[in-house]
């Protein structure tokens, strides 16, 4: 069956369209533009500052999607070529944003602005042009659970009313303003409120997307190789970076926040399912995890190092973990998330989708790709004498 016949939920055929992806050049946009590529007629605007993670998809002109995707080198704070990219889709998908936590207490201003004020105008032009907007928001909008705030042993902990978190019901919980952490959370919170009050008031078509910790080759960059030395990427880069270099993991508060993981190409699943089926996605809010995937982070830590050692064939380090405390990590303001697991039934019932793989699974996947990719460059690091 050619790809212009494929059909979505509810049997009607699906036409091919224009997307603007926005920050397609980060990690889940490259996912994205790839798949979109490969099994869809759709075409791509690429909107980014940068195009190293789908340099692949743009270069050799014998692709078999040649002319299907534009990269546009924008950046989205100031340049009026963006409302005429969003004219010309028909949907938006937005995924422009700082979103590592080592800046959110350190450039807090950087994080407002980005998830913020720099969304503003797309969510603008959308409503105004009557265009479809999918927008990223986070899983990091729910904040702490509301068991957190019960003492340790408290039997109500064990209630999922008192930890799941569900799109329709849960409160967001931050910590106090000098917390700096929460920055980035409450700035896509109030731009989730916008969307919201545009799609109740003006008639925006909107989906609302919340991923929880989603993971899998080409996330962030290793720090010294392909980004800053001193850079603090996420979980997974970090704890890839110290394992390629042969170093111990650092537990941040001794690594007892948990997180569920999924792997990013179940979670692109999710998405095509709402690009291919506004009727079901419009106007929702999606959690998209994987709530079977749940460890701590120093549980990770420990599955991490032993399936580094199976892909690679280098032996683990005998204290493969050490204690790091979060001031000493990422500087003052820090707070963290206890606890994230994700309410499926939204995305079940609207998009019959449900995550597949597990997390020994998504790591070997991970690993091996951060292996093959990485381990000589980072030998090369290494060995270079650091100059005075
Ligand atoms: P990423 O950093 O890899 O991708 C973001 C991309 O946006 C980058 O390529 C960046 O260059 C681009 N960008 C940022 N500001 C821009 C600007 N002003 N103009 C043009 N391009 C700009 O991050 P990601 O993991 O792919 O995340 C994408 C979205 O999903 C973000 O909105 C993030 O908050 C959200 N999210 C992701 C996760 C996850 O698990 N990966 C979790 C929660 C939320
Ligand atoms: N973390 C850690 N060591 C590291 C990096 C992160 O212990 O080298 C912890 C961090 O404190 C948090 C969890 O891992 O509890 C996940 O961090 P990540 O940066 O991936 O993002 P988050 O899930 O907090 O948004």
């Amino acid at each position: 069956m050619s790809s212009s016949t494929k059909v979505d939920l509810d049997g009607n055929p699906i036409k091919a369209m224009t997307i603007c992806m926005i920050g397609a050049g980060g990690f889940i946009g490259s996912h994205l533009c790839e798949k979109l590529l490969s099994t869809t007629s759709h075409t791509i605007l690429a909107v980014d500052v940068y195009n190293d993670k789908i340099k692949h998809l743009l270069e050799p002109e014998s692709l078999p999607w040649n002319g299907r995707i534009q990269f546009h080198r924008i950046n989205i704070k100031h340049d009026s070529r963006l409302e005429g990219l969003i004219k010309m889709a028909d949907l938006t998908i937005n995924l422009a944003a700082i979103c590592t936590p080592a800046d959110y207490n350190t450039r807090p201003l950087d994080t407002i602005y980005s998830n913020f004020i720099d969304a503003l105008p797309v969510v603008k032009y959308c409503s105004e042009n009557n265009k479809r907007l999918i927008h990223f928001s986070t899983c990091e909008i729910y904040g702490k659970t509301i068991g957190s705030f019960l003492p340790k042993d408290h039997p109500l902990r064990q209630d999922p009313e008192f930890f799941i978190l569900k799109e329709d019901v849960s409160p967001c919980i931050f910590g106090p303003i000098e917390k700096q952490r929460w920055s980035y959370a409450c700035a896509k919170q109030l731009i989730e409120r916008l969307i919201y009050a545009e799609g109740a008031e003006n008639g925006l078509e909107f989906t609302i997307v919340r991923p929880f910790n989603w993971i899998g080759p080409r996330m962030d960059f290793i720090p010294g190789v392909d980004g800053p030395s001193e850079g603090v990427p996420r979980v997974l880069a970090c704890f890839s970076n110290n394992l390629l270099r042969g170093e111990p993991l650092k537990l941040v508060d001794g690594g007892e926040s948990q997180r569920t993981f999924i792997y990013i190409k179940d979670a692109i699943e999710a998405v095509m399912l709402m690009i291919e089926n506004p009727a079901r996605a419009n106007g929702q809010i999606f959690n998209v995890g994987n709530p079977n995937n749940e460890v701590t982070v120093k549980q990770l830590a420990e599955m991490m190092t032993e399936v580094y050692s199976k892909v690679s064939g280098e032996p683990s380090l005998e204290s493969p973990t050490i204690d790091v405390s979060s001031k000493e990590f990422y500087g003052e303001g820090y707070d963290d998330s206890d606890k994230r697991i994700p309410d499926m039934t939204i995305i079940n019932k609207q998009l019959g989708w449900n995550p597949k793989t597990s997390l020994w699974d998504l790591l070997e996947s991970t690993l091996t790709y951060q292996h093959t990719t990485y381990a000589e460059a980072v030998k090369q690091a290494i060995a270079k004498p650091t100059s005075s």
